[in-house]
């Protein structure tokens, strides 16, 4: 039997994961390239444990974990005053089986580039349109000649044109109002602490990496497009007169080494990651602002998870693979993409007074809540690869929306785990009409018919007890949170009270 056939666009970490994992699952993979070379831009990386166990799904996370630094991230201010010192490195690694580490981005390349087979990778070969196909083969034209196939995965990164052309009325990423600077510098001569500091909307990241060379980011608040003649010097005027050891670790850089990006992000989530036989992947799926360190973890996960099901899947089951495939990952992306949103925005803060207390908030939460860090952080290190069958048990398991036939409310939107059950309906006019005394969000997307889709509880508070078990604290959204449900689009469908 001929090998089910894929297309990847693009060879960044999500690209360059997906053809690895997919080779593996014994696919004939081509990943197009628009560059000429697979080079990473940026500087280093921080991988947290779930980063870290979706490459070992590909064979690559043993390579990475020798080159480790364990990231030890305290909060100072720019005066050097330490607001938390965090030693929850160990810790991280005892609940999660990892810490977050800290490594060159190049070395993630090289460690995905040696688990894609000779001949895989096509250089220097853009692809300027994609047929997504359905039934029939996707289609897709490459400035190399055209190519067939079974499954499409565009990791085209934040400006894909896949997502546009498989979305057209979908708005886009949006700037997320900071720009963000990284280099490698160093190293340099006396004490070089891990920490981020953070001023009146601006941030400074000092991460050593193995070997001496330390990583470096900054953010600042700016108009989009804000470029400096001279980067390096921007970010002197800026930081120079910031504790040590920032100065130093500037003075030892090179302009050319000082990259500069305008941080953009997915104001909402996408309907769906998959279209025909496309899947979206990595920053074309949920770009998000820097500040978790999870973009390239969730572009991991990502791959992960559609390579495990391919594993499973022949080419004549594509479009049920890819429904699992988004059922699998679009809650999951869309909470640490609203989850990264709020911490960039907390970076912005520049009034004096919000500045104080952001500063104290932390500064108290580093002393009393020891541990919630972790508690936070939990649902977004503890990942682990699902099993193919959990895949698909979790996709049947899906909240459906039935046609309740009421000129109304055709549409009455319904909890699979608590069949019949109905949360809230949904008017014509897709506004949503709350039950009295609820609170929360329901997302939900069309099965291409008017009366007909998904929705999911993102969360569901307080109000009337429908249910007792159900309305009381937060017991169903993290049921559905866990449960890997699909939420699918979002209508503007907060419902509040
Ligand atoms: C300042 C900053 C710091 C960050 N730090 C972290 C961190 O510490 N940890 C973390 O997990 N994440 C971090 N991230 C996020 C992370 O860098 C990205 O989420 C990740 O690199 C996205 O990978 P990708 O493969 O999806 O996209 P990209 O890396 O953008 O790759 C897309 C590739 O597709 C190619 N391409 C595009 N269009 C075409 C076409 N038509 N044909 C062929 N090829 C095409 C491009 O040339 C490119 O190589 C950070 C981001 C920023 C901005």
């Amino acid at each position: 039997m001929a090998r089910a056939r894929a297309v990847v666009i693009g060879a960044g970490i999500g690209g360059l994961a997906a053809a690895a994992g997919l080779c593996a699952a014994g696919w004939e993979v081509t990943a197009c390239e628009r560059a000429a070379s697979v080079e990473p831009v940026g500087a280093g990386l921080a991988l947290a444990p779930n980063g870290l166990r979706a490459l070992d799904a590909f064979g690559a996370g043993d390579a990475l974990r020798k080159l480790a630094v364990t990231q030890e991230l305290g909060i100072r201010r720019a005066d050097g005053r330490w607001l938390t010192r965090s030693s929850s490195g160990r810790m991280i690694a005892d609940r999660f089986g990892d810490p977050v580490i800290v490594v060159p981005r190049a070395a993630v390349i090289d460690a995905l580039t040696a688990r894609v087979p000779a001949g895989v990778l096509s250089l220097a070969t853009e692809v300027t349109s994609v047929a997504p196909g359905g039934k029939a083969v996707a289609r897709v034209s490459t400035t190399a000649g055209e190519l067939e196939a079974d499954l499409v995965v565009a990791a085209d990164g934040i400006g894909s044109a896949t997502r546009t052309a498989l979305f057209p009325g979908h708005q886009g990423p949006r700037y997320a109002g900071i720009t963000a600077w990284r280099l490698l510098t160093g190293p340099v001569t006396g004490p070089v602490p891990m920490a981020e500091s953070w001023g009146r909307g601006t941030v400074f990241g000092v991460m050593p990496l193995a070997g001496g060379p330390v990583y470096c980011y900054a953010t600042a608040a700016a108009d989009p497009g804000t470029r400096a003649d001279d980067e390096l010097a921007e970010l002197v005027r800026l930081f120079g007169t910031w504790h040590e050891p920032i100065p130093r670790l500037l003075a030892a850089a090179a302009p050319r080494d000082v990259l500069r990006h305008d941080v953009a992000e997915l104001a909402a989530p996408l309907p769906s990651f998959h279209g025909g036989r496309v899947a979206l992947l990595g920053d074309a799926a949920h770009p998000m602002a820097p500040n978790l360190g999870q973009g390239a973890c969730q572009a991991l996960e990502d791959a992960a998870v559609l390579s495990l099901l391919a594993a499973v899947r022949d080419p004549d089951t594509v479009t049920v693979m890819l429904d699992r495939y988004t059922a699998a990952r679009l809650a999951r992306t869309t909470d640490v993409v609203r989850w990264s949103r709020r911490i960039a925005a907390m970076t912005t803060w520049s009034s004096p007074a919000a500045v104080a207390f952001r500063d104290t908030v932390t500064w108290l939460a580093g002393r009393l809540a020891a541990g919630a860090e972790l508690r936070a952080v939990a649902h977004v290190y503890g990942w682990q690869p699902p099993r193919p069958a959990e895949l698909g048990r979790q996709a049947d398991r899906r909240v459906t929306a039935v046609a309740a036939g009421a000129a109304k409310h055709p549409l009455c939107l319904r909890g699979a785990e608590a069949p019949g059950r109905v949360l809230a309906e949904q008017a014509a006019d897709h506004r949503p009409q709350q039950r009295p005394g609820m609170s929360g969000e329901l997302r939900f997307v069309r099965d291409g018919s008017a009366q007909a889709g998904r929705c999911v509880a993102v969360s569901v508070k307080g109000g009337v007890p429908l249910d007792r078990r159900v309305q009381q604290g937060t017991q169903r959204p993290q049921v559905l949170r866990r449960a890997g449900l699909p939420a699918v689009g979002s209508l503007g469908s907060d419902v509040r009270r």
